[in-house]
């Protein structure tokens, strides 16, 4: 039997974000948004850092209900070579990209530790900031990956809600709900300096899942208080495998549920990714949210070939060019921005480009 930890079901101080998650009034989201915008500006001010996803490979052990990746799709398995990944990266240069976030699915015997490592000793010969969203790892992957100049790890628990999980998950490493549970705690053991964390709504009760979030980025804040968080906020969006959500949550409660956060963690780095269409997107910039992908393709190859590259996890909601986004930022009067750190600030990085 799967027992959870405390800190995860422990009630005693989120009581102010779940009266904002349940009262539904029209005024109360408008005096959270008014709440929100002041502190994202004091906090943040007027900018906009963007990053871009690269996915390395579409290999996957694992057969999570919701993914265009899982091992049961006829989707056809690729992954990069390091040409390919060289090639990728030169062409989200060109878009501007600096900040980039390395994607694969589940440990196969394709694609595993090793293979990971190489692309990031390669991004990092070039890109400003290198991320990962992949499998879990231990401790000692993660020291070496950030050896290997990657500051942070992306690894959303997709719903906290244990019986959903087991369900979704079908087989596969991924079924493992704790191992998954503690995977920011081993990659900040490891070295890691920052850990994304978020759920997939439409997977579960979106109120729920938000507390647990909430719950989870609160007990890392406390534990690893050197360790920087960030929450995304992921939608559920059409797929291979034509999976429907089961608990649809609508533009309303997405905002009310990002708004919430920035009030309840106003020094958290908020993420809205283009899984969301450009008017909520741009909505969202000013309000709550501080950090943003753009130009983003969800295919292997996806940045070379365009739609000759197959089928992406999911479908995107937001196809701006980087420019279009770029400009659509700064007509709401947010500076984009593709890099506001040196390669210093990240400790020890094999990043030697000089700062442009
Ligand atoms: S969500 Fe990740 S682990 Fe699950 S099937 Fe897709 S790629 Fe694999």
């Amino acid at each position: 039997m799967t027992i959870l930890p405390d800190w995860l079901t422990d009630n005693n101080d989120c009581r102010e974000l779940e009266a904002m998650l349940r009262n539904r009034s029209p005024e109360s989201l408008e005096t959270m948004a008014a709440r929100s915008r002041a502190m994202t500006l004091r906090r943040f001010g007027r900018t906009m850092p963007l990053y871009a996803p690269l996915y390395l490979s579409n290999y996957c052990s694992s057969g999570c209900a919701y993914c265009g990746f899982a091992s049961d799709r006829t989707t056809p398995r690729r992954k990069l070579d390091e040409e390919e990944i060289r090639r990728e990266i030169a062409a989200m240069k060109q878009l501007g990209i600096q900040d980039i976030l390395l994607l694969t699915g589940e440990r196969t015997a394709a694609v595993g530790f090793e293979y990971l490592k190489r692309a990031v000793d390669i991004a990092a010969e070039s890109m400003q900031r290198v991320t990962v969203e992949a499998f879990p790892m231990s401790v000692e992957e993660y020291r070496e990956l950030a050896g290997s100049g990657c500051t942070g790890i992306t690894i959303y628990q997709e719903t906290y809600d244990l019986l959903q999980y087991e369900a979704l998950h079908r087989w596969g490493p991924k079924k493992d709900y704790l191992y998954r549970l503690a995977t920011p705690e081993r990659a900040l053991e490891g070295g890691i300096k920052t850990i994304g964390l978020g759920v997939l709504f439409g997977l579960s009760d979106p109120v729920t899942d938000a507390l647990m979030l909430y719950r989870h980025a609160r007990h890392l804040e406390k534990t690893y208080w050197r360790g920087g968080i960030s929450i995304s906020f992921p939608r559920l969006r059409p797929q291979t495998g034509g999976y429907e959500p089961t608990h649809p949550v609508d533009d309303h409660l997405l905002a009310r549920i990002i708004l919430a956060f920035r009030i309840a963690m106003p020094d958290v780095e908020l993420v809205l990714s283009t899984r969301e269409k450009p008017s909520f997107r741009d909505g969202m910039a000013g309000l709550a949210i501080t950090r943003m992908s753009i130009a983003s393709r969800t295919t292997v190859g996806g940045y070379l070939e365009g739609e000759n590259s197959g089928e992406g996890q999911f479908e995107i909601s937001d196809s701006r060019t980087a420019e279009e986004f770029c400009q659509a930022l700064r007509s709401r009067r947010i500076e984009p921005v593709f890099k506001n750190w040196e390669p210093a600030y990240n400790g020890p990085s094999r990043n030697t480009l000089p700062c442009s």
